[in-house]
């Protein structure tokens, strides 16, 4: 019987990566042939970092894991799954103030694609505060943002926030 890649695909802005969203793509990978992190080109927030920019980092911080992929996609992450080959989306969990938006999120994805499910992954507690917008917010204060981040990315960030501040 020909073998059928299991393919995962994990959705977000990651604008940046952070060690919570790392923790995520490190335990998601291990349950799928294939996990894609597809990084969302968002319209109608402002990034602070391209989308062509997200996917490189996260690139860069998951060289080690051998079956994880990294795109950036536009649209419906339920259409983008489907053109992947992918069954299952990968969602990570780090509070209840997450839940209800994520529930109401799974359930229409769940309506429109009855084949594909969603999976939520528990935050580590050393990460369950932990946001790319806070993040943003400690940076642009010049506080110190190595406990949440993926060494390589720290310099990356302060750069952006120097280059910000100084147009
Ligand atoms: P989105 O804009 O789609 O919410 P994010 O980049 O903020 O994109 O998050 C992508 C996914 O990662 C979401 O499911 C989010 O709940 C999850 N996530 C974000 N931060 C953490 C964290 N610290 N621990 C676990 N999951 C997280």
């Amino acid at each position: 019987m020909k073998h059928v890649d299991h393919v995962g695909i994990y959705p977000g802005s990651f604008d940046p990566i952070t060690l919570g969203h790392l923790d995520i793509i490190e335990r998601a990978a291990k349950m799928f042939d294939k996990l894609i992190v597809a990084v969302l080109i968002n319209r109608s927030k402002s990034p602070l970092f391209s989308a062509d920019e997200r996917v490189k980092m996260i690139q860069m911080v998951t060289e080690h894991i051998d079956n994880v992929e990294v795109v950036s996609f536009d649209g419906l992450s339920v259409d983008f799954a489907e053109a992947m080959g992918a069954k299952v989306i990968v969602r990570g969990l780090r509070a209840v103030t997450d839940f209800e938006y994520e529930l109401q999120m799974a359930q229409t994805n769940r309506a429109m694609r009855h084949e594909i499910d969603t999976i939520f992954l528990t935050t580590d507690l050393r990460y369950a505060y932990l946001s790319s917008s806070i993040v943003k917010e400690v940076a642009s204060y010049g506080g110190q943002i190595d406990l949440f981040l993926p060494p390589a990315i720290v310099p990356l960030i302060e750069a952006r926030i120097r280059e910000k501040k100084s147009n």
